[in-house]
């Protein structure tokens, strides 16, 4: 049958379409479905490719320098783990610290830190002031917006365009309010809607701490940083770079871990700065912990060796991703394009599909599937205040679910997706 836009069917198709929807969807509801797509985990034989890491050490506990990783020290993270990871990041390794399982707390460190004690003492704290807002583009992570809200820190949304935040808005804000700190950006395979940052958009981040207020901080979460889907994903430009030639190195933290590329929540987390913003951040982390886990950073060390172990690693990562997000979008290209119930984006790389309902949907959508056994991220989680103006974007999360399961996922997702439409249209029409 050729393809027909929702807004062209005629009254008694519309009709007919809309019952053998809700047969479809009756049928769904008996099948006592149990599927989740919500959470970005990776699946089981993802995390089983780093099962290695256990006995790894074989009771050799030194590292490179002596160190003995079963003892307290060293604040900043093995020297050999900064050597494997510096170049996730693109740094130099005398900018990088090891930290302990999580960037997230990471993240969470370093904005309580530049809002109470200050990254250049206490006359430099954001709280000083009444207000301390952060720029956030959307759809953006809800775990980034979630701190925010924690500490206070008012959000302030900006259209996230193909090539990354819109800059002109991004630069406009700044220079406008002075309370506005800092931007949240995932620069690789942006969740949830997957692109890569343009050049253009890497240059004008590094540049925005010559317009912006004083202790302004890119917070640049690349945590999907060597997570592409296939060999030739877009690659992203060397920020540090930027800000080497604009003087802007005090103005951005990059942080990433091992969360999806080891064991999510018992892998290796690291962040990135100037040797100034480090030396302080340091001091301040003294206060909370002795040191990371070295034995940790070590079975790392052992288990991805290099860049291009890390690469290898990652390849495989790629096999068991590659047919997940095929299913998904193979179903979404099958039974909407053309449609108009419906946009996507096609990710070359990370975790997550974005997608986008007609306005006013969204939530409807996660409730109807949530009505037949299929659990959806929350509709508005990727806005701040879990907001979405429009109410129409929603993430699709592939990675753990069984293939199988993604499958049955997907179609029941798109059941949903035309029922809550064609739902719409019928009582706008009658
Ligand atoms: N940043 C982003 C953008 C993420 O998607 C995730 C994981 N879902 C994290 C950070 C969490 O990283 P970690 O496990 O290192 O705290």
């Amino acid at each position: 049958d050729p393809v027909v836009h929702i807004e062209q069917l005629s009254a008694d198709a519309l009709s007919s379409e809309l019952k053998s929807l809700e047969a479809q969807y009756a049928d769904l509801a008996q099948r006592k479905l149990a599927l989740d797509l919500t959470r970005g985990k990776p699946g089981t034989e993802q995390v089983s490719l780093s099962d290695a890491l256990d006995g790894i050490l074989d009771r050799h506990y030194l590292a490179e320098n002596g160190t003995d990783v079963r003892n307290y020290g060293g604040l900043d993270g093995l020297p050999e783990a900064k050597r494997l990871f510096a170049p996730v990041l693109g740094v130099p390794e005398a900018e990088l610290i090891i930290g302990g399982n999580s960037s997230l707390t990471l993240m969470y460190t370093v904005i309580d830190f530049a809002l109470s004690v200050g990254l250049r003492g206490p006359e430099s704290a954001w709280g000083n002031d009444d207000t301390v807002k952060i720029l956030c583009p959307v759809p953006g992570y809800d775990r980034h917006f979630a701190l925010c809200e924690h500490l206070g820190i008012e959000m302030v949304p900006v259209p996230m365009l193909d090539t990354g935040p819109d800059m002109n808005a991004v630069e406009k804000l700044v220079k406008e309010d002075s309370s506005i700190r800092g931007i949240w950006c995932v620069p690789r395979f942006s969740n949830p809607t997957g692109c890569v940052y343009s050049d253009e958009t890497v240059a004008r981040l590094a540049a925005l701490g010559k317009l912006a207020s004083e202790c302004f901080l890119v917070m640049y979460d690349n945590a999907y940083a060597v997570h592409a889907l296939h060999e030739n994903a877009p690659a992203l430009a060397n920020i540090r770079e930027y800000c080497e030639r604009e003087g802007t190195l005090d103005n951005v933290f990059q942080f990433g871990s091992t969360s999806k590329i080891t064991f999510a929540g018992a892998g290796v987390a690291f962040a990135s700065s100037s040797e100034a913003n480090l030396k302080a951040f340091k001091q301040h982390l003294g206060f909370q912990s002795i040191g990371p886990d070295k034995v940790n950073q070590l079975r790392h060390v052992k288990l991805l060796r290099d860049a291009e172990g890390l690469q290898a690693h990652m390849q495989q990562h790629a096999a068991l991703l590659r047919p997940r997000f095929k299913a998904v979008l193979e179903t979404l290209e099958a039974q909407l394009t053309g449609t108009g119930m419906g946009d996507w984006l096609t990710p070359e790389g990370g975790y997550f599909i974005s997608f986008t309902t007609r306005p006013g949907l969204a939530k409807e959508v996660v409730r109807l599937a949530s009505g037949i056994g299929v659990a959806l991220t929350p509709a508005g989680a990727t806005y701040p205040y879990g907001e979405d103006p429009e109410d129409s974007n929603i993430r699709l999360a592939p990675s753990y679910p069984s293939l199988e399961d993604v499958k049955a996922t997907a179609e029941a997702f798109v059941v949903c997706v035309k029922l809550a439409s064609l739902r719409q249209l019928k009582g706008a029409t009658s």
